[in-house]
């Protein structure tokens, strides 16, 4: 079988910067909220818009039954949450993010963290002929380090097209095509590097988005660790000021930043 060549025909296809969409948030329901507090004999609103805040708010509050007007504000009933530790509350938060543009080993890295919920594109099922490779912007800024990453991820290519082929020839008394693809793509993909390109949809609360953006947006974390969880961190920061206002950044001496609070390990 003569199949070497195929890769190389294909232009290398290289990211550099990861994306992060915040595809989800929570909605409260108002009806329920009203019939419970009706049902209770109490009366109670918050003065956030940010259905994850009132939410947070509202289930903090069940603890103690401490509804009623004249209350604290939603900002300070949630900062005094993150200033005492009480993290659980936190959890009511919830926020769904779909991340793109990421390599194999910043998704090998990220599901250590083992509070969020992950959904992630199955090298087992899809095609990863044609797929982009994330290159590190250090070795992106040298001419002898980036050819030499360009030759290595074209070597990996051309090795995974042939293996496919051979693979699907090995197992061409498989019937169900789609089990014949699988089953070749299953172990040809030992062989892709992990700067392949890979998608993560990712669901967590604000606790351990919390925990995730200290750990993973400081100083000593993996440089493309650092630039999704700061992309995060400014993504939530809109969305929630409350949950996320107290993260300060530091410019690091490399021209980037890195990311501390006050309040670690709510
Ligand atoms: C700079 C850096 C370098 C690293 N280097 C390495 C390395 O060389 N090798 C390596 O293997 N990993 C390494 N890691 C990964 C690290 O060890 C953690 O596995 C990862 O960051 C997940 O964080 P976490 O342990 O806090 O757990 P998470 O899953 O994020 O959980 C959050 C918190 O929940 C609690 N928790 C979760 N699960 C349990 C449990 N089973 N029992 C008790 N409490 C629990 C803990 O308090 C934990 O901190 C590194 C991480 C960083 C940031």
């Amino acid at each position: 079988m003569t199949l070497s060549g195929i890769a190389e025909t294909r232009p290398l296809r290289i990211v550099r910067e990861p994306r992060v969409y915040l595809v989800g948030r929570q909605q409260v329901d108002p009806a329920a909220i009203e019939r419970f507090l009706l049902d209770h004999g109490l009366s109670w609103q918050t003065d956030t818009e940010v259905g994850a805040e009132a939410l947070a708010e509202m289930a903090g509050r069940v603890c103690y039954m401490s509804y009623g007007k004249g209350r604290k504000t939603n900002r300070e009933f949630l900062e005094h949450l993150v200033q005492v530790g009480h993290g659980s509350v936190l959890e009511h938060a919830v926020w769904s993010l779909l991340l793109t543009g990421v390599s194999r080993s910043f998704t090998h890295e990220l599901i250590r963290h083992r509070h969020f919920s992950y959904s992630q594109l199955s090298q087992r099922y899809v095609d990863e002929s044609d797929s982009e490779f994330v290159e590190p912007e250090v070795v992106a800024g040298d001419p002898e380090m980036h050819r030499a990453w360009c030759e290595a991820v074209n070597a990996a290519r051309a090795a995974y097209d042939r293996l496919v082929a051979g693979l699907e020839h090995h197992y061409a008394s498989e019937p169900d095509r789609t089990l014949r693809r699988k089953l070749a793509r299953q172990a040809a993909r030992s062989v892709l590097p992990n700067a392949t390109e890979t998608r993560i949809f990712v669901t967590g609360n604000a606790r351990a988005l919390r925990h995730f953006i200290e750990m993973r947006g400081s100083e000593h974390a993996d440089v493309e660790m650092r630039k999704v969880a700061l992309a995060m961190l400014k993504i939530l920061q809109a969305e929630s000021p409350t949950l996320f206002g107290d993260y300060a950044l530091t410019p690091l001496p490399d021209g980037s930043a890195a990311t501390r609070t006050a309040h670690p390990k709510v």
